[in-house]
């Protein structure tokens, strides 16, 4: 009889560290989960714009960053703004949430989907997500919906709370693309208008169209963290011209155009991204190519590493699916979910950025009321999922 070990002591930590240093080395200091790599013109373009004096709301870096944005995504209109919160606040609004409405979100997310649908006044209604896309699952959508939902002649409403449900809001975890053609029929069905939080994915690509380009209502992000940055930022994509406009006109504190009259027709908000914002921007979307370039191969390094060790699953790009790996992740099997914290001590240790996923959007306490159904592929996801430093700078080790 030997001493009883815990299922924690039988699962190889060592051999999870030793496979991220197969992959990416042995770092000198700290490989920080996500940073951002100024390699191009952002200097040249910051300094130009410094010495424009345009460095606020008016600027024609602005519109060259809206310009790129559309030729890049194939989108109508892009709409810059000052991060990926606020372009959902709007997204929301203009989608039509209004106080006292519902919206469908997936419990796994980061907080920004979950407060701007609060900022409209409206409830989340929390779905499950799916093992394979980490985002919203269709099929729990669908019957979510069949289980509470009713048409009325107002719209869709949940038949247990009275109220409306305005939007649902898939989220592409991670810039892995969710299954939109079936989320999109349920969409269609219930006639609910989708909101696409892309603020992970830019860069990933559905049915070979880049993902948000073939939205009514999409939002990115630029946060210092994304894929690409602008210090703080986001955009509104849409492919409705009307839309568009609406959007721009939110953003820009609902003024009327005029030469030197200020008059604004409606309650509209200060949220139009800084020029100086947008130069750094331009300068950063010039690089996304290689960016994705960098990110697949870092994510191939890893998927690559563990393979070899039992117990872990690397986290694939959905089938027939482009995701950007803006995060790489790995799932512990259930058995080692107790592992996960030991596993982020001894990362960090080593100077691996790791971090857990988000906590679940209904566990936190001002959601914590929220209608929503079943969770148990979030909560599962939730227990095994571990970040991996991703970081387009980081050089794959057998590259
Ligand atoms: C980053 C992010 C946003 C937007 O965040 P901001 O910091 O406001 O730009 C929205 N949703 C998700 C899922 C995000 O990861």
């Amino acid at each position: 009889m030997g001493i009883p070990v815990t299922k924690s002591e039988l699962f190889d930590v060592g051999a999870v560290v030793a496979a991220v240093q197969r992959a990416v080395g042995t770092p000198e200091g700290t490989l920080g989960l996500h940073e951002p790599v100024f390699a191009g013109n952002e200097v040249a373009y910051l300094e130009q714009c410094i010495k424009s004096t345009f460095v606020s709301s008016v600027g024609e870096f602005v519109d060259r960053f809206e310009n790129m944005l559309e030729e890049l995504t194939g989108a109508r209109r892009a709409i810059a703004v000052v991060n990926g919160t606020a372009a959902l606040h709007v997204c929301f609004r203009l989608a039509g949430v209004e106080p006292g409405e519902e919206v469908m979100s997936p419990a796994l997310t980061f907080i920004a989907t979950t407060n701007a649908i609060s900022y409209c006044g409206a409830t989340p209604h929390f779905v499950d997500s799916s093992f394979d896309t980490l985002g919203m699952d269709s099929r729990a959508l669908a019957a979510r919906l069949d289980a509470v939902a009713q048409r009325s002649s107002t719209g869709t409403v949940n038949r247990e709370s009275g109220r409306r449900i305005a939007a649902i809001v898939p989220m592409h975890t991670y810039g892995h693309p969710v299954d939109l053609d079936g989320i999109a029929a349920i969409a269609r069905q219930w006639a609910i208008p989708l909101v696409e939080d892309a603020a992970e994915s830019l860069g990933s690509t559905y049915n070979g169209h880049m993902v948000g380009s073939q939205a009514r209502l999409a939002a990115l992000s630029f946060n210092g963290n994304k894929i690409v940055t602008t210090g703080g930022g986001g955009a509104i994509l849409t492919n409705d011209d009307e839309l568009g406009r609406r959007a721009k006109h939110l953003t820009t504190t609902a003024k009327l155009p005029h030469k030197w009259a200020f008059v604004h027709d409606e309650i509209g908000f200060n949220y139009r991204m800084p020029n100086l914002n947008a130069a750094l921007g331009c300068a950063q979307l010039e690089q996304l190519d290689g960016f994705l370039k960098r990110k697949r191969a870092l994510a191939a390094a890893y998927d690559r590493a563990f393979a070899a060790v039992p117990g872990i699953q690397f986290a694939r790009e959905p089938e027939g699916a482009g995701s950007n790996y803006w995060l790489n992740a790995i799932l512990l099997d259930e058995a080692h979910a107790g592992s996960r914290d030991e596993l982020l001590t001894a990362l960090n240790a080593s100077g691996f950025g790791a971090r857990p996923a988000w906590t679940l959007m209904h566990r936190l306490p001002m959601f914590a009321g929220c209608p929503r159904g079943d969770l148990r592929v979030a909560e599962s996801i939730e227990r095994r999922l571990i970040n991996l430093p991703s970081s387009a700078s980081i050089q794959v080790r057998d590259d």
